[in-house]
């Protein structure tokens, strides 16, 4: 069985506000066991966690190895005040205290950093990406400070042109990826950074009655072109679901997620032998030197 490559084991798929709510003074360890389980019961040995503000991911990473599973964690993520990624882990203003941050992650025990360069996909409007990008000097500047402290990078990053910034500054993974285009997608096979296009976020979403399913619908076609001409450039693609997100349930949003892979690319004979690769690539490169 493959890995998942993009989870949050502090959310669990159904209600988010709930879920952060077990997580509030200490970490719920048996809320963390449960999703644990999920994976081994699917047998999914590898996970790559995507961070969260309350320290679920360090503790998932503590208590992975005695489910047999290979957890990776940033331990939160970064974002820039004032943007998108607060739901997800710590903030800065400054580089400085971004720095401050990727050695508080380094010294917690963090696998790599997480960054948010971006907002994620309206729900409501078509094409459209909440709030604003990060700069490209910014992006730059923050991949520099994370690989020189030896940690890899994973970029939560939707839109062509904040993909192509990200490809420029050396991120290591492109999570997302929504609305990438030609441009940004032979960018990403050139660099031989990954993508992980988490297409079952909004595919699980269509039908649940929060948001206008013309729109979820067309989020999740975009995708599956993003998917299938990623592949057809060689791109190197791995499997990741946003596990822990609203309708992505951990274990179940694998199988989700390769079941959308399986619809942008129809009867293709070599996907399994790309997305092994696209996972080896994200064992080997999100990893403590
Ligand atoms: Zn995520």
């Amino acid at each position: 069985m493959l890995g998942e490559c993009h989870a949050h084991i502090a959310m669990d798929g159904i209600d988010f506000a709930k879920a952060m709510a077990r997580h509030v003074g200490h970490v719920d360890d048996a809320a963390i066991r449960t999703h644990l389980r999920a994976y081994r019961d699917r047998g999914i040995t590898f996970v790559r966690d995507g961070g969260d503000a309350c320290g679920a991911s360090a503790r998932a990473r503590d208590l992975a190895p005695s489910y047999g599973i290979d957890y990776r964690s940033p331990i939160f993520a970064i974002h820039r005040n004032g943007h998108y990624g607060r739901i997800v882990g710590r903030g800065f203003d400054t580089m400085t205290e971004y720095a401050g941050l990727v050695a508080e992650a380094k010294r917690l025990g963090a696998d790599f950093i997480k960054i948010m360069t971006t907002g994620i996909m309206d729900f409501n409007i078509s094409g459209c990406i909440t709030g604003e990008a990060l700069s490209r000097g910014e992006v730059r500047e923050m991949v520099r400070i994370a690989h020189g402290e030896g940690l890899a990078v994973m970029s939560h990053t939707n839109g062509e042109r904040a993909v192509l910034d990200a490809v420029e500054a050396g991120v290591d993974s492109i999570e997302h990826g929504n609305y990438l285009e030609e441009e940004g997608t032979a960018a990403l096979a050139d660099a031989r950074i990954a993508l992980v296009p988490t297409a079952a976020v909004a595919h699980n979403l269509i039908g649940c009655g929060r948001f206008d399913d013309g729109v979820l619908e067309a989020i999740f076609e975009q995708s599956c072109s993003t998917i299938a001409r990623s592949y057809e450039m060689g791109v190197i693609l791995a499997l990741g679901s946003d596990a822990g997100a609203v309708g992505v349930l951990h274990g179940q949003g694998l199988v989700d997620e390769r079941a959308c892979f399986e619809r942008a690319l129809p009867g293709v004979p070599g996907l399994d032998d790309r997305l092994a690769q696209g996972q080896r690539y994200v064992r080997a490169t999100f990893r403590r030197a």
